[in-house]
């Protein structure tokens, strides 16, 4: 059995879910089941209509609702046409449109928007884009089967960015997935959202549907989970930022884990630890060009000084300065202590005798954390800085290849710079401004012509 997942541009139209059904029939024999992501750009409208509901805009969220159902009951009318699962298709897209509206109503009168209603509303996406595809695939020959994943993904309720709950999944996935399989059908679920065990509908985090895959693919220990989306697989860079980025055909999980969380967005940085905790190979293709090789993640790619280059922007440095506190036993603890209960992550963090540095690039709990900070000594905030992450497995043991990282950076100041335990990851932080000329410098260094 395996586990396809398609993105955004994948199900984009209807030209797109045609494609994705030839991929998913030319895999029949190896049992997939499928995740699929919202139709391109939906959840970002579902969003930019939940704000202005709440934020006294109701005519502009009204058009927007329109202009989406619209796409949804057009994009269902050319690909499934007339006939009884078309009707059925047509109502549940109105029916949820019906729902987003008085949503949208809601919100207006109340005038704010908390993060379960926002739930409630980007979560539609996923619950739009499944049925239609579903529809789609019956209607090109393939036994496919709409499963709700709310029933499956189950979450505790840190709304916007849920944990799953992995017992009471693998215990849904066995009552509900592994019969459809065994029959010989093919499961239809939305990515990203889930549910508490309770039935409220939760969601994962912006890109999460990739996560979505790989948990339905550690629950059903599945022999391969593949993420198809609008590249050629992972590359050695953001091709939005370098246009000729390669492709990286074999990459471990850790570096693969490593630049999803520093600005891969092409893997949701949560995808990689269900499958290295089962052990299943992750690929990442093309949907666009099935043939293609992709890339293949699993624990034994050949080892090399630097892999790729990621980048991001948005980082926030918290430093504390105590000269009292820092030396003694337990006071960094204390310090992640706070970081902890907010629920906020830490990228990179820098000490020294009387002073701890620290990334966030979530500063949605910030005020929160900074004012428990301050028990600890003085705290400074720096905003509008970014972080490049130089991966590759083999980088801490090269010198050449860390000396040459280093004067890739050039004179661009840097604010801090670490390199992990595992000698992996060597992340420096900049100004955000200089994230991609950064970006750009290392990767001429490392994989431009010079590189011969
Ligand atoms: P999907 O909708 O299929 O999930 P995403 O937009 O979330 O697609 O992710 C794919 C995008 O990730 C690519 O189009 C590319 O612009 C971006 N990306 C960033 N870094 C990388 C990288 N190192 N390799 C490949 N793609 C990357
Ligand atoms: N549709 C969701 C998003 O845009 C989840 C995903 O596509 O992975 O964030
Ligand atoms: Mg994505």
């Amino acid at each position: 059995m395996i586990v396809a997942k398609f993105g955004g541009t994948s199900v984009g139209d209807a030209t797109a879910i045609r494609r994705t059904a030839g991929i998913v029939k030319a895999r029949l024999d190896r049992h997939p089941v499928v995740v699929v992501s919202a139709l391109a750009g939906t959840t970002n409208a579902l969003i930019a209509a939940a704000e202005q509901a709440s934020g006294g805009h109701l005519v502009a969220a009204i058009a927007q609702v329109e202009a989406l159902r619209e796409r949804h009951l057009q994009t269902a009318r050319e690909l499934i046409g007339s006939g009884a699962d078309a009707e059925d298709v047509a109502a549940e897209i109105s029916m949820l449109f019906d729902e987003l509206a008085h949503l949208a109503e809601a919100l207006s009168v109340l005038g704010y928007l908390t993060p379960r209603s926002l739930d409630t509303i980007s979560a539609m996406g996923e619950q739009l884009s499944a049925p239609i595809v579903a529809a789609t695939f019956r209607r090109l020959g393939i036994d496919a089967v709409l499963v709700d994943a709310r029933r499956v993904l189950i979450t505790d309720a840190t709304f916007g960015k849920a944990e799953p709950q992995d017992d009471l999944i693998a215990a849904a996935a066995s009552e509900h997935l592994l019969p459809l399989v065994n029959a010989g059908k093919v499961p239809i679920l939305g990515g990203f959202m889930g549910a508490t065990k309770d039935g409220v509908t939760t969601t994962l985090g912006r890109g999460g549907s990739d996560y979505s895959a790989a948990l339905f693919g550690a629950a059903l220990d599945a022999e391969a989970i593949e993420i198809w989306t609008d590249v050629d697989g992972m590359l050695t860079a953001d091709p939005r930022v370098i246009p000729e980025a390669q492709l990286i055909e074999h990459i471990r999980f850790d570096e693969a884990a490593e630049l999803a969380s520093f600005g891969a967005k092409v893997l949701h940085p949560n995808t990689i630890a269900p499958a290295v905790k089962r052990g299943i190979p992750v690929f990442v293709c093309n949907s666009m060009r099935p043939d293609g090789n992709g890339t293949r993640i699993t624990f034994d790619a050949p080892t090399f000084p630097v892999r790729a280059i990621a980048g991001k922007g948005n980082t926030v440095i918290v430093k504390v300065r105590s000269p009292r506190m820092l030396g003694m036993p337990g006071a960094l603890r204390a310090i992640f202590d706070v970081f902890a209960r907010h629920k906020t992550s830490v990228d990179v963090v820098t000490t020294s005798e009387v002073s701890v540095s620290l990334t966030v690039d979530d500063d949605q709990h910030l005020e929160a954390v900074v004012a428990e900070l301050r028990a600890f000594g003085d705290v400074g905030l720096e905003r509008g800085k970014g972080i490049v992450a130089v991966v590759g497995a083999g980088l801490g043991g090269s010198a050449p290849a860390m000396a040459k990282a280093i004067a890739a950076v050039g004179e661009t100041r840097l604010h801090m710079l670490s390199l992990s335990a595992t000698g992996i990851n060597l992340t420096m932080i900049v100004d955000a401004d200089q994230v991609k000329p950064v970006m750009r410098r290392l990767h001429d260094a490392f994989f431009g012509p010079q590189r011969a």
